[in-house]
């Protein structure tokens, strides 16, 4: 049977098969149906592909199997967690029992909930895939993917209780997907049928190329869904708002603008969608922060300094990373909106980022689809060879197994930390991680960056502590070589918390 709503077929994949497979793990040591859980993990991939229509490699598949949260679709491999999950409910058991049971030995020796073992080990997975990316590209999709939120399509209800935002059209599901996984979307680099530009493979032309009209699309839809969830809050939003920043500017930085939004000032939010692959963003650790930072508050603060307005950039990536300003400024949104409409908070929440993913996700793979519809690109899923039902579970279980999964048997902690220090050590890797993930990683001079910070608060409501890098981005520095703090005082979203 083939089912044609690939974003509804993929959901009901991951969350019925979660379900099954959940009871085996914990009830039954994994060496005594291990090649029924082959054979399961076999037919989940060949699931997978179907509804997606194109074949993954043991690679691209390592990545599909890692948790939305770190880049993946949620599509776990049994063979891989299932001792974990074991290993969990046998310490729970004796637990409970309050008894002392002799541990066996594929019983880990200490208790960690199946939950975080299973996350320890994604992201020990995601470490060893990003060690072993063949280029910077493949380096920063994978980091980019793995930030707060980027996954939220992945794992959206395609429903209509709140509008059509989470339903995505089959192809548009299926060619995000691809984007995500760093899969092909053309045979091979051609021009670009709207600007004769190279049109290359990967998509990556197609989520940025001008012409045609795809980019202001997708501004305008988030725009309007900004737009929206304000309106759901009361707040009385403005698209486009006029005068802003003097009668004869001629400049209009709010493509959301709320009359009142905290201290009695307004706020403007202006709202912009970047690439983290072009080459200015490429090796850069935080692409959508840097593009916040000097295209928009370098452009706008200066200006809104004595006006009766905050200025906010809410900045997306295409692969759906945001800045922590926008996630601020959204979840601010989110709550007035939660409160107004008197949903809890956390339910509304999820829903929203799911709509917001949905929303850029339609527009980043309508951009390619424009461009490269019809030219040879995906095989239907009739191509893809042998079906379910004549599939060879034994022979293709042997190729199943992923690049080197970290042994089970060793701490988890310790594999994730030989992956960081593998990577930390790796040369051609893009700069490190953040170390506080609650500090901003911004790249500038201090005194761009103060100015930009003490404009429109008084000094004393709050105070915020910035980890400035001096290195300047170009450089590729992969450590920050002098880390100075300062207080600060915050900018518009800051003083939400
Ligand atoms: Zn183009």
């Amino acid at each position: 049977m083939d089912f044609e709503d690939s974003q509804a077929a993929l959901f009901l994949l991951r969350v019925s098969f979660s379900i099954v497979r959940g009871s085996f793990h914990e009830a039954t040591p994994l060496q005594q149906w291990r090649q029924q859980a082959l054979n399961f993990d076999a037919l989940l991939r060949t699931a997978a592909e179907s509804i997606l229509g194109f074949p993954m490699s043991d690679h691209t598949y390592a990545q599909a199997s890692l948790t939305p949260t770190l880049g993946g679709l949620g599509l776990r491999k049994t063979v891989e967690h299932a001792r974990l999950a074991y290993s969990a409910s046998w310490h729970e058991s004796m637990d409970t029992a309050e008894e002392d049971w002799i541990r066996p030995s594929f019983v880990s020796p200490t208790h960690q909930d199946q939950k975080s073992a299973s996350f320890e080990f994604d992201r020990a997975m995601l470490e060893h895939l990003v060690a072993s990316a063949p280029n910077d590209r493949e380096v920063q999709r994978l980091r980019r993917l793995a930030q707060p939120h980027a996954g939220a399509f992945v794992t959206a209800v395609p429903s209509e209780e709140d509008g059509f935002q989470t339903i995505m059209r089959p192809r548009n599901f299926r060619v995000a997907v691809r984007y995500r996984l760093g899969v092909v979307v053309l045979k091979e680099d051609i021009p670009c049928p709207m600007c004769q530009q190279t049109l290359d493979k990967l998509g990556d032309h197609a989520t940025c190329c001008p012409k045609s009209g795809d980019i202001i699309v997708r501004h305008n839809s988030l725009r309007n869904l900004v737009n929206q969830v304000a309106a759901d809050g009361l707040l009385n939003p403005v698209m486009e708002k006029k005068g802003i920043l003097g009668p004869t500017s001629g400049r209009r930085p709010g493509d959301v603008t709320i009359p009142c939004w905290a201290y009695g000032k307004g706020l403007a939010i202006d709202l912009a969608v970047t690439s983290p692959f072009t080459d200015q963003h490429l090796r850069l650790v935080e692409p959508c922060e840097h593009y916040a930072y000097h295209s928009k508050h370098g452009k706008y603060d200066r200006d809104f300094r004595g006006t009766d307005f905050m200025f906010g950039a809410l900045v997306f990536e295409t692969t759906g990373a945001i800045t922590e300003e926008g996630t601020r400024i959204l979840r601010q949104l989110f709550r007035f909106a939660a409160k107004r409409l008197g949903h809890q908070f956390s339910s509304y929440c999820g829903r929203a980022w799911a709509r917001f993913s949905c929303n850029l996700q339609k527009s980043v793979s309508q951009a390619i689809l424009s461009r490269c519809d019809g030219l040879g690109v995906c095989p239907a899923p009739s191509t893809l060879g042998p079906t379910l039902g004549s599939l060879d579970l034994a022979a293709d279980s042997k190729s199943v197994p992923p690049p080197a999964i970290p042994p089970f048997t060793a701490s988890v902690s310790s594999a994730v930390l030989s992956c960081v220090h593998a990577c930390v050590d790796t040369p051609t890797l893009v700069a490190p991680l953040p170390l506080h993930t609650n500090q901003h990683t911004i790249y500038s001079n201090k005194e761009l960056h103060t100015n930009q910070h003490t404009i429109y608060i008084p000094k004393d409501l709050h105070t915020t502590t910035v980890t400035q890098h001096s290195t300047h981005p170009t450089q590729h520095s992969t450590h920050p070589t002098q880390l100075t703090t300062h207080t600060l005082a915050p900018i518009a979203s800051q003083a939400l918390v």
